[in-house]
């Protein structure tokens, strides 16, 4: 039931090098790996947990965290919210799944719950249209999140009167047990179960909050949403998480984005693609024609004699830059349309103009077979 001492799963000392956590890993690694172990049932869980020893004691910040505070603080979790998310996702670190052990709301690991914790983090997935995320925008966001109870400032307890300290712990919330192992003497500390770590009781718990000390409310801000923005895009506001508890602070709100598709426009990173269509006879003679562009439109020169396909760049068109000055390029693909319902006269004047030889597919498709025969030889 319990948890086993990683150090005991690796059979080393509290006191053991590097060197001598690899060594004794790879050894147990290789006996207990299930490939191995084909018969043994429990040779999985076995293997899981040798690795999960390992991983915590052959990380050095993980293993001063766990010296000191045990399984619980080998262990990271606790994004509350609308739905949990990687800590990978963040600046990473340990400090960081520190932080967020002690924001709460995680299952697992024991801990001292009367020690002032961060709130925990939100997420809120905001879906912007594609206008929105060039031109930026102010939105209002309804959030429904915990708020300390401003009735009992929090404490859960109808009155200051009603809060006694644990007389099992003492209010440290803790209970200490101590067990030999060959290692020598370890100290376990458990979460006092007379409290639930909280240190105090209450004797008379406040009626708004039922005793949770928070409320759930919804709280609407406003938020500017750069201009810029793509989708995966993650917005920090800080301190607009869930409140901290015995006094810890707010965890922030993590807005993540996603923009909608235009019908006309993709985007490249700062670069924004269209495709424009041009006539037969806009791509055969050239012309001037209009291209929109996210902030309205401009004139683009199609030379004489362009083939479709061809990508044309307009300078600084593109979507605003999140990070820096100024606009990415907007690249433009021509495609020209081949006509179709054609008058008489206008077939007419196709047909003299293949016939003067104006045309010369017939002779490129003479080359173009050539070459494909070619390249059989
Ligand atoms: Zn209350
Ligand atoms: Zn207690």
């Amino acid at each position: 039931m319990s948890k086993r001492d990683f150090y005991e799963i690796l059979g080393v000392g509290k006191e053991a090098s590097a060197d001598e956590i690899k060594k004794a890993y790879r050894q147990l690694a290789r006996k207990l790996h299930p490939d191995v172990n084909k018969d043994d049932p429990n040779a999985e869980e076995k293997f899981k947990e040798t690795k999960e020893a390992y991983d915590v004691l052959s990380n050095p910040d993980k293993r001063a965290q766990y010296d000191r505070f045990g399984h619980a603080g080998a262990q990271g979790q606790g994004f509350g919210g609308f739905g949990g998310f990687d800590e990978g996702d963040f600046s990473g670190g340990f400090s960081d799944i520190f932080d967020m052990f002690f924001g709460g709301g995680g299952g697992g690991g024991q801990r001292a719950s009367n020690r002032p914790r961060r709130g925990s983090d939100l997420r809120y997935d905001l879906s912007i249209t594609f206008k929105e995320a060039m031109s930026g925008k102010e939105v209002e966001l309804k959030l429904p999140k915990q708020e300390n109870c401003t009735a009992c400032d929090g404490t859960g307890a109808a009155s200051k009167d009603d809060i006694e300290t644990c007389n099992v712990c003492k209010g440290t919330g803790q209970e200490e047990t101590m067990q030999n192992t060959p290692f020598g003497r370890i100290v376990n500390r458990r979460v006092c179960s007379a409290c639930q770590g909280q240190g105090k009781r209450i004797k008379k718990v406040c009626p708004e909050c039922k005793g949770q000390g928070k409320i759930r409310k919804t709280k609407t801000i406003k938020i500017n949403i750069p201009a810029g923005v793509d989708t995966g895009a993650k917005i920090r506001v800080a301190g607009e998480g869930e409140p901290g508890d015995n006094g810890g602070p707010q965890g922030d709100l993590f807005i993540f984005i996603t923009v909608k598709p235009h019908e006309f426009f993709e985007r490249n990173g700062d670069d924004i693609y269209c495709e424009v269509p041009i006539t037969f006879a806009q791509a055969t003679l050239g012309d001037e024609i209009e291209v929109p562009t996210i902030e309205g439109k401009v004139r683009l020169k199609i030379p004489e004699g362009t083939q479709t396909g061809k990508m044309f760049r307009i300078k600084g068109k593109g979507a605003p830059r999140l990070r820096g000055y100024g606009n990415g390029d907007q690249f433009v693909k021509a495609v020209v349309v081949t006509p179709t319902n054609l008058t008489q006269k206008q077939k007419d004047l196709l047909k003299e103009f293949a016939d003067i030889g104006g045309d010369d597919t017939y002779s490129q498709s003479k080359s173009f077979f050539q070459r494909v025969k070619d390249a059989f030889k």
